[in-house]
């Protein structure tokens, strides 16, 4: 089982891990890591482990096969770390922290968008949801207004962890969420944007997210495709 340090603290750059494991494909896994594997719409960090006077290129990160181990994916073939060796791993920072900057934006766009959210994806550059939205957006620059005025609000981005057991015993909980939790799967991890009377969002979600909602800078919504009958695709730009 990896721990997963990003969750409790996305802005580590580097930390040390020790390899536990390498998978059958080339992949190396680690006791405890900072890449966060591809999954709920956001990709899989890339960096590099360095050992001894040793670099190892790392392209992406991906969920293990049992689903509590993290895999590390190489740029090429390489000699990998041996098992058992302390390793320093370094993200690419700057590419991780756009996908936190739109990843939190996203979480906005759909407090700006009160409608049924039916996927969605990160990149560094941008990010979209799909919307449950039968009629046109009537104003797209009204909805940028207003998403920009929730990033310049610089409000808190906060976790929280729930049992089910709490979420059973308070059901108004799960009415203030804008996503409904997943259930059998043990404790929940929420993502609260604002606080007390600030507090704008409130989902179940497993990403990384800055600190302060301020730190997403300026967007601009891009295309509004339409995607069938139902479904209607924002894109949102990082414009910084
Ligand atoms: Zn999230």
């Amino acid at each position: 089982m990896t721990e997963m340090l990003f969750r409790h603290d996305p802005y580590m750059r580097e930390a040390i891990g020790t390899v536990t494991a390498h998978t059958p494909e080339g992949g190396v896994v680690l006791d405890a890591t900072i890449f966060y594997p591809t999954g709920g719409g956001q990709p899989g960090d890339s960096g590099a482990l360095h050992w001894q006077d040793r670099v190892l290129e790392i392209a992406t990160t991906l969920k293990g096969s049992g689903g509590d181990e993290i895999v590390l994916v190489p740029a090429e073939a390489a000699a990998l770390p041996p098992v058992g060796t302390a390793v320093r791993q370094a993200l690419d920072w700057e590419r991780r922290y756009r996908h936190m900057r739109v990843h939190t934006g996203l979480h906005l766009l759909s407090v700006v968008i009160p409608l049924p959210v039916t996927g969605g994806a990160v990149a560094a550059e941008k990010g979209r949801l799909d919307f449950n939205m039968p009629e046109a957006l009537d104003d797209k620059d009204a909805l940028q207004a207003a998403l920009q005025e929730l990033i310049d609000r610089d409000l808190p981005v906060r976790e929280d962890w729930i049992s089910e057991a709490e979420l059973t015993a308070n059901p108004e909980l799960v009415k203030t969420m804008s996503v409904k939790p997943p259930v059998g799967r043990g404790p929940v991890r929420l993502v609260r944007i604002g606080d007390g009377a600030t507090q704008i969002d409130l989902q179940p979600c497993g990403g990384t997210h800055v600190a302060s909602t301020g730190e997403i800078g300026r967007i601009r919504i891009g295309k509004v495709e339409k995607k069938g009958a139902q479904n209607r695709r924002v894109n949102m730009h990082l414009a910084n």
